[in-house]
């Protein structure tokens, strides 16, 4: 499988690329002056050699597939498929509803997070594709941005209408139940009350 890798600077003045310039056009690096950074067509193990080379050096790496690119149609895509209810959404992510005119359609496994990885670039899936697309609140997708582990999860599983209809049901229960259970509370604790002040009366006559 081919893929197309490109190497440019890192964070930091001690990774820019300049110093590996010669190196990495006689890796068979191509430079791209537009974007100060090089470009290979390579297959897999040519990938992970180079991804290596990069890491090392603490140079940032990409790849160009356009299974790990973001496209310009997966949030029509998105709303097709998923159709609000009563004009209502609820987020992936926290579960909360939201307008449908104010829900957006998030990358589960993220734009940035596909690109960085062989595994995914390789596994033949894409990052547009509808099992890995989510609704979510805006504040949840600013927060979720790049970041992978258990916000991952969380989308594998919600992603789900029927499961998070069960979620938005368990919650639903659960308030019931906590205010059942202040009111018993209340009213015990009222009840006390009384009794002390007809003990307080019977003493008193
Ligand atoms: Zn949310």
């Amino acid at each position: 499988m081919k893929h197309l890798l490109k190497i440019s600077s890192g964070r930091t003045a001690d990774e820019r690329i300049d110093p590996y310039r010669l190196q990495l056009w006689l890796r068979g690096f191509r430079y791209e002056r537009s974007t100060n950074a090089w470009v290979k067509p390579v297959g897999n193990i040519g990938a992970k050699q180079n991804i290596r080379y990069a890491k090392d050096r603490g140079l940032r790496y990409e790849l160009l597939d356009k299974n790990v690119k973001r496209n310009t149609s997966y949030k029509a895509k998105w709303v097709r498929e998923n159709p609000p209810f009563l004009g209502m959404y609820l987020c992936t992510y926290c579960g909360r509803l939201v307008l449908a005119k104010n829900i957006t359609v998030d990358h589960i496994v993220s734009v940035g997070q596909a690109s960085t990885s062989l595994r995914y670039a390789s596994s033949g899936k894409n990052v547009n594709d509808i099992e890995n697309l989510c609704g979510a609140c805006s504040n949840c997708n600013n927060i979720k941005d790049a970041k992978g582990g258990l916000w991952v999860l969380r989308g594998k599983i919600y992603r789900h209408r029927s499961m998070r209809i069960l979620r938005f049901l368990f919650r639903l229960c659960v308030a019931a139940a906590l205010l059942y259970i202040a009111i018993r509370l209340w009213h015990n604790a009222s009840d006390i009350n009384l009794f002390e002040q007809l003990g307080d009366l019977s003493w008193i006559s």
